[in-house]
């Protein structure tokens, strides 16, 4: 966990960056005259049927250009959730295969976001403001789990959603 004043929280910012579009596309391009174009040179025998040339080697362009969307996607998805983005993109280009990417995806924290109250950092399976006691979600006044707002009962308790005193899910309504 870093310093929470360090998060730059960014909720409309797109969340795979341009750059790795660009390189996405240049490795896919790069990829796909490497087989098409300078491979066959150097082929003695006759050449495999077209259809699995094109899928061959249109998938192998496919791999290079989504590794390159995933390393932008991890650079912009990181810090929102005040994880480490150059530690990860190390990860993601360190494991072979995508493993990286897998780890990413089981290891990731809640996007973190602000609190409308008193914009203190907040993640995104609070229930409350740590600071300022704001509720941040609707939740069951019996068991306190998540409920959504339209809910008339907890669906893992059975709790009658609307015998909670000033219900909190009518408060998130009115909003
Ligand atoms: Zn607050
Ligand atoms: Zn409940």
């Amino acid at each position: 966990m870093r310093d929470p004043e360090s998060i730059t929280v960014n909720d409309d910012a797109r969340l795979i960056p341009m750059w790795s579009i660009i390189v996405a596309t240049t490795a896919f391009v790069l990829v796909e005259y490497y087989f098409w174009m300078v491979l066959p040179k150097g082929r003695t025998s006759a050449p495999p049927p077209l259809g699995f040339r094109i899928y061959f080697n249109l998938s192998w362009g496919l791999l290079a250009a989504l590794y390159f969307l995933m390393v932008g996607y991890v650079s912009k998805d990181a810090p929102r959730r005040a994880m480490s983005s150059r530690f990860w993109i190390a990860i993601c280009f360190v494991m072979p295969g995508g493993i990286g990417a897998v780890l990413y995806f089981l290891l990731r924290q809640p996007v973190i976001s602000r609190c409308p109250a008193c914009s203190t950092h907040v993640q995104s399976d609070f229930h409350f403001c740590p600071q300022c006691n704001y509720r941040l979600a609707a939740n069951c006044g019996n068991c306190f789990r998540t409920v959504r707002a339209t809910d008339q009962f907890c669906t893992r308790c059975g709790h009658e959603l609307s015998r909670d005193q000033m219900p909190a899910r009518l408060r998130v309504l009115g909003e």
